[in-house]
């Protein structure tokens, strides 16, 4: 496989610093964006040494599997897959594989004893622990944690690289009584403000043009480094680098979503209409029990006030359905918040029990059945909601960023991250369109191409 624009990073770089090696690399990836920046980051410390990535994992030198264990069902598709891996690693011994992500534990005895075919588990913040199974990592002299390399995913073919995620915080100060998070990934670390601006700059000067700064609680950034200095500061200096188009941020905390962070938002060119702000659920008994820290109301106001600042921003949040002890009533909140609000996106989970967690020494009493029926019910309300939204866009102009081509149609996401898919013949892979949309549904909306690009 060629090499990816992920490589064509700065004018004075070489595009990898050891030659091809002939050897291969497939990494397989599921769970949030930071799991897929992570990859992206193993992904260019391989293609320094000279590796080159593969789609299929037979024709691979080296397996890596980035985990997520933020739900059962993520973490039974990761065994499926180490299990279905040890075929191939009889056939090729000599292939390590490599396990990273939050199915690591620090105490690593009993995944080395229910996975005994994996060569590496290392953490997900301890990159150089890859040295062990790539030797030539260690031929590189400077800091890997400084390769300027938090790439966009280029998982799916033709996928374009002008859209780049950055962790600029790393863990989680919260503890939330459901989640495993805080466990796996330890407490906050926010990454210095002017190492994160260099690597936009540098971003940019390999083709990147949309930004994402990534974070459990993204918006606690600088609250745990030296000086007076937060989000707001940062997206100050990120939205000053020439060239960021676009700015986005996630995953905020409703406590920390301060009205600066919102005026600062609403005052930058780059920063997108859009915000993404996790409400869990809608009742302040559930929210008290998850110990989230804020009340519906809390949530409400930062919506009502980025709206207020925002004109036609868009919102999205994440639900938990069937928590222990949810009654029907309570639910109830949580569908008449999230219809009186109308999120644009809602991610809808069902509660699953994390061995380690606060919750999960409580009784999961809600059965299987009626966590599924309170997902379906929320999932309709959205729908229809969506399809309301969606609606009142048909004939509007929006600004699209091309991310790639399906089925003869362009694809890509306007300022407020609804998806677009349109028709135009011009060759437009990373290009700002305007689109004027022709059809609505309720998940994408659908266009075409009027003259105008950049
Ligand atoms: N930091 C973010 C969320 C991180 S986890 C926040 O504060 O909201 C990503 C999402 O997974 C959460 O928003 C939640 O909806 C879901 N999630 C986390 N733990 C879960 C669990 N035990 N069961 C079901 N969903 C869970
Ligand atoms: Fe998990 Fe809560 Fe931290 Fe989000 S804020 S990562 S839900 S503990």
């Amino acid at each position: 496989m060629s090499s990816r624009p992920v490589i064509a990073l700065t004018p004075h770089q070489s595009p990898s610093r050891l030659p091809p090696n002939g050897k291969h690399f497939f990494i397989w990836t599921i769970g949030c964006q930071m799991n897929e920046a992570d990859s992206a980051k193993v992904a260019a410390m391989l293609q320094e040494v000279g590796y080159q990535r593969t789609e299929n994992e037979q024709d691979a030198d080296i397996v890596v599997l980035n985990s997520c264990v933020v739900r059962q069902a993520a973490e039974d598709k990761v065994a499926g897959k180490l299990n279905s891996l040890a075929r191939l690693k009889r056939q090729k011994p000599e292939m390590p594989l490599v396990l990273t992500g939050c199915m690591v534990t620090r105490q690593q005895e009993a995944l080395r004893a229910r996975f005994p075919h994996v060569d590496l588990f290392f953490d997900p913040s301890d990159f150089d622990k890859l040295e062990a199974v790539v030797p030539e990592l260690a031929e590189l002299e400077d800091d890997l944690a400084a390769l300027p390399h938090y790439y966009q995913p280029e998982t799916s073919a033709g996928a374009s690289s002008v859209s780049a995620f950055v962790p600029i915080i790393y863990g989680c100060n919260f503890l939330c009584s459901y989640c495993i998070v805080p466990y796996r990934r330890g407490k906050e670390r926010s990454r210095p403000m002017e190492e994160i601006v260099r690597e936009v700059e540098r971003m940019v000067s390999g083709g990147v043009r949309e930004v994402t700064l990534l974070g459990q609680t993204v918006n606690a950034y600088g609250h745990d480094l030296p000086g007076q200095f937060g989000l707001a500061d940062l997206l100050r200096a990120v939205d000053a680098v020439a060239g960021v188009e676009r700015l986005r941020f996630l995953t905020s905390h409703p406590k920390y979503m301060s009205h600066e962070i919102i005026d600062t938002m609403a005052g930058l060119r780059s920063a997108c209409e859009h915000m993404n702000l996790p409400v869990q659920a809608g009742d302040n008994e559930v929210l008290r029990r998850m110990r989230r820290t804020y009340t519906r109301d809390l949530w409400q106001e930062r919506i009502a006030y980025t709206r207020e600042r925002m004109e036609g921003v868009t919102v999205a949040t994440d639900i938990i359905v069937g928590f222990p002890g949810e009654t029907d009533e309570q639910f109830m909140q949580t569908h008449e918040l999230l219809d009186e609000v109308g999120c644009d996106k809602v991610h809808l989970a069902m509660y699953s029990p994390r061995p380690g967690t606060l919750s999960a020494r409580w009784e999961d009493d809600v059965p299987h059945e009626e966590k599924h029926r309170r997902h379906q019910t929320l999932e309709h309300l959205q729908e229809r909601i969506c399809t309301e939204q969606n609606g009142r866009r048909l004939g509007e102009t929006y600004e699209v960023l091309v991310e790639g081509k399906a089925k003869g149609r362009w694809s890509g996401r306007t300022r407020g991250n609804t998806l677009v898919h349109f028709d135009d013949d011009r060759a437009l892979l990373g290009k700002l369109v305007d689109v004027r949309i022709t059809r609505t549904t309720p998940w994408f909306l659908i266009g075409e191409g009027t003259g105008t690009t950049r």
